[in-house]
């Protein structure tokens, strides 16, 4: 995707002091980021602020996640350009459009239809093509679509929800948050001869992850 002229005197900023100086080196991902217009995935009221260094609230009481946490988690999936992703949590869409640039393909489930149907329309505007969004909960993945090569939550589970680790493939990885609202762990897990392999990336704080295979907060 051209970069907008738009906003890139604001992603450039964005990249250099909130990114490349916490870390972020993946050229690729530093790409998607200068690419993805990141002001069009959050609401008029926030406009000013959405290339602030934070996460911003959305409809239906969610967030947008911070830049850098969207990069970082990025980041951490090692992607190379082919890899089938399903995505947890679509949200306002803006994690689904730097998963576009990076991967093959992009599944990615919501479970407040409205978010999803305004991810959708905004993707669509930019000319993405290689992502499906669901609505349904995804603490059931989507098996439809299993097994990926990558798996991203973008909400915090208490603990690995079994059923994203079964449809990751031999040799994937799944970057989830896991831990109670206050103290949660941003962890990065490969799954090596069937078995988890997990490191922890940052603390962090993401919304919850609410489903039925989910124990209630
Ligand atoms: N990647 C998004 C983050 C949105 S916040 C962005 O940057 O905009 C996390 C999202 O996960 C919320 O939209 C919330 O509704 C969704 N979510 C929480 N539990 C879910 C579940 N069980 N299934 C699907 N989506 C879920």
């Amino acid at each position: 995707m051209p970069i907008s002229p738009n906003h890139k005197r604001d992603r450039l900023k964005m990249l250099a002091d909130q990114l490349e100086r916490r870390g972020i080196r993946n050229p690729r991902v530093l790409r998607a980021m200068l690419s993805v217009p990141r002001e069009r995935f959050v609401p008029a009221g926030e406009l000013v602020d959405a290339y602030a260094d934070r996460a911003l609230n959305i409809d239906c009481g969610q967030t947008i996640s911070q830049p850098y946490m969207v990069a970082l988690m990025t980041e951490s999936l090692e992607l190379a350009g082919r890899e089938s992703v399903l995505e947890i949590g679509t949200g306002s869409g803006y994690q689904t459009a730097v998963l576009c640039e990076l991967a093959g393909c992009v599944t990615s489930v919501e479970r407040h239809a409205e978010l999803s149907i305004a991810a959708d329309r905004m993707l669509q505007s930019l000319g993405y093509k290689n992502y499906q969004l669901i609505v349904a909960d995804g603490t059931y993945g989507w098996p439809e679509a299993a097994p990926y090569d990558r798996i991203i939550c973008t909400a915090a589970a208490q603990r690995m929800p079994p059923l994203l680790f079964d449809q990751l493939s031999e040799g994937g990885i799944l970057v989830i948050p896991l831990g109670a609202s206050e103290a949660q762990s941003l962890e990065a897990v490969r799954k090596v001869n069937g078995q988890p392999r997990s490191h922890k990336l940052t603390g962090c704080r993401f919304v919850p992850l609410v489903g039925s295979e989910e124990p209630r907060w």
